[in-house]
């Protein structure tokens, strides 16, 4: 609650919609305690008396009633007519929507027809025929303007509940046996609360208007009681002569309007779960450099090297640091394999790559991104943009999240392409069919009019390296590409990228938290923990001869076949927070071997051999027989 109040304070128009909102209800609500003139008693001797009169502060009407007095209690009764219809309206919209979103089928076709018959009269009109049926009167006003807005309700919350209805957590309440009132009530109703009041937050400003509109004709509030709509009605035959009994009302319902809508507008982004992490901010389309200490230098001729970057989350007053200073280079057809446990800070190193971490709340705050040895970190953006997918491209863990469901395969890889150069048609469809021959998509010709969900996973990922090659990019970060396919897929998708690394001499950067992946794939291989590279060195003498313990830990939880049977170390306890990073080797906690010096001070990514560096001051494997190897 405090926080969506912050957020909403973050707005300023929304906070001055909700200040002004919050004086005009308090007066509304104190009017009978204020030394008011009587609101209905006439005296027609002082008829029409000006602005800032003697005993009359905004002056008389038509009949020498005390203005300021009519508008406070009109204020009061149009407030009272316009929330009470936009509960009632979101009340049994909702309800019906609910309804008919749940149960589906006959029940909403059935439902939502009569919806649209209400939907296709024109607003007004209905609402005219709905009071003209019930006879004038405040009270038939209400429920005339509750009833033409229940459709708006009920269509809203209907779409929200059929998304919802079918998601795997009310199937979850299903099966363990719930009602369907049970379910509406725990599952459904909180998940559609938010979106409810979004609709009514926004809807109030136009209800108090239609219930203005029907008094102003007369269909409303009854002479001599006024709501603001029958005052601006009445005041209507002195319009010229004596404007101001038209714009006390007219003012009155303009600023109660754009303040209900301006506070409206905060409370629908303060709501809406995918604006609060990023405190309503837009995020920048790089990521923020804020780099303290001194730029490392870059050394030797890598294709990609970084240096000692630093990646941090700033969240409120906490800092996150997700990567603590990592060093990573890759040659071009070299393939380089990121390991870590889930958590470990593998992904955001990936992003900070092309400065492709969120910001808010993500900051580059040390270190270095070399690409042929110009640092990237801090490079405008329209450098970034170039290089985006046609210099280093990215393959990511879901497919399906990564391709749009709307357009073909074919479509996509040529929006790839023509981010980067102009590309005609033929062209493209004939470069996109190529890309999909060369990721060794079967019959491409066809495929390439497929849309996503047409596809497997393991073709799916396959359009997502295609996508990758599209621009014969020099480096492909690839994070764990493979993890969500099944095991002959992802050896096939292995096989596929390894191949292409060998035609066209890419660099590979392969993220993974899988040791087998990376003795398929990688030359060589650096294990990642709590931000940091703990060890780093060719994959086969790491996977003999594994130097941390964390390494050698994390190779004993895989299963391996044809070893016949072996106990399975989990590790025990739980990577640190990133945010509370102990002091020395944050693996001490969870270590066999770790003493007190563990815990003391920066240990260094010592040299182990001359290929080899491993972070740690007892390293597992002796170093005399690795010198032997
Ligand atoms: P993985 O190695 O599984 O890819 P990530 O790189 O995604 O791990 O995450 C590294 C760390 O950064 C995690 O501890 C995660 O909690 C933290 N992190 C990621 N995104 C954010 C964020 N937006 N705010 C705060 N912390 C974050
Ligand atoms: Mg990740």
């Amino acid at each position: 609650m405090s926080n969506f109040l912050r957020l909403l304070a973050r707005n300023k128009l929304a906070l001055g919609g909700l200040i002004v909102m919050g004086i005009v209800i308090f007066f509304a609500l104190i009017t009978p305690l204020l030394p008011l003139a009587d609101p209905n008693v006439t005296n027609t001797a002082d008829r029409f008396q000006p602005v800032f009169s003697e005993g009359a502060l905004l002056g008389t009407d038509h009949l020498g009633r005390d203005l300021l007095s009519r508008l406070m209690w009109g204020t009061r009764l149009s407030l009272a007519v316009g929330f009470a219809a936009a509960i009632i309206a979101a009340t049994i919209g909702a309800a019906i929507g609910i309804i008919a979103g749940y149960y589906g089928g006959r029940t909403d076709n059935i439902i939502m027809r009569g919806v649209d018959m209400l939907m296709a009269f024109p607003y007004i009109l209905l609402a005219l025929a709905i009071v003209a049926a019930l006879g004038p009167g405040l009270l038939n006003a209400l429920i005339a303007v509750a009833a033409v807005n229940i459709p708006f309700f009920a269509r809203n919350i209907r779409g929200i509940t059929v998304g919802i209805a079918n998601k795997e957590f009310v199937d979850a309440a299903r099966l363990a046996g719930k009602s369907d009132a049970s379910i509406i009530l725990s599952e459904v109703l909180p998940n559609v609360i938010p979106v409810i009041v979004i609709a009514m937050s926004t809807t109030i400003g136009w209800m108090i208007l239609e219930t203005a509109g029907l008094s102003f004709l007369g269909l409303g509030s009854q002479p001599p009681v006024a709501d603001l709509g029958s005052m601006l009605g009445e005041a209507r035959s002195a319009l010229i002569t004596n404007p101001h009994t038209s714009i006390v009302p007219g003012m009155m319902i303009l600023i109660i309007v754009m303040a209900i809508n301006l506070l409206g507008d905060g409370v629908r982004d303060a709501l809406d779960p995918r604006l609060k992490s990023g405190a309503l901010s837009r995020p920048m389309p790089a990521t923020r450099v804020d780099r303290k200490g001194p730029i490392p230098e870059a050394e030797g001729d890598d294709l990609l090297a970084l240096r000692g970057l630093e990646t941090q989350f700033h969240v409120k007053d906490r800092v996150y640091k997700a990567v603590g200073g990592v060093d990573l280079n890759v040659r071009p057809g070299e393939c380089l394999g990121l390991i870590g446990e889930s958590g470990s800070g593998k992904s955001v190193t990936a992003l900070s790559v092309m400065g492709l971490v969120a910001s808010p709340p993500g900051v580059i705050t040390g270190g270095a991104v070399y690409f042929e040895g110009e640092d990237l970190v801090g490079a405008p953006y329209s450098k970034l943009r170039r290089m985006r997918g046609k210099r280093v491209a990215y393959i990511f863990q879901d497919p399906l999240a990564t391709l749009h469901p709307l357009y073909t395969i074919g479509d996509q890889l040529i929006e790839a392409v023509s981010c980067h150069r102009p590309i005609g048609k033929s062209e493209g469809r004939a470069h996109a069919v190529e890309l999909l021959r060369q990721v060794r998509i079967p019959n491409a010709e066809k495929r390439v009019d497929s849309y996503p969900h047409e596809l497997s996973g393991g073709m799916r990922q396959r359009v997502g390296i295609a996508m990758a090659l599209a621009n014969d990019p020099e480096v492909i970060i690839a994070d764990e590409p493979t993890t969500a396919l099944d095991v002959t897929v992802q050896a096939q998708v292995l096989t596929l990228l390894d191949d292409l690394r060998r035609e066209k001499g890419l660099a590979i950067l392969f993220i993974t938290h899988d040791f087998g992946v990376v003795a398929q794939l990688c030359d060589r291989v650096a294990v990642m923990y709590a931000g940091r590279i703990v060890e780093q060195g060719p994959t086969d003498a790491i996977l003999n001869a594994p130097a941390h313990p964390y390494t050698s830990k994390l190779m004993a939880c895989v299963p391996e076949l044809g070893e016949g049977r072996r106990r399975l170390e989990a590790i025990p306890g739980l990577p640190p927070v990133v945010d509370k990073l102990p002091d020395g080797c944050a693996f001490a906690d969870r270590c066999h071997v770790a003493t007190d010096a563990c815990r003391r001070g920066e240990i260094p990514l010592d040299p182990l051999s001359d290929k080899r560096r491993v972070r740690c001051i007892h390293p597992v494997s002796d170093p005399a027989t690795e010198a032997a190897q």
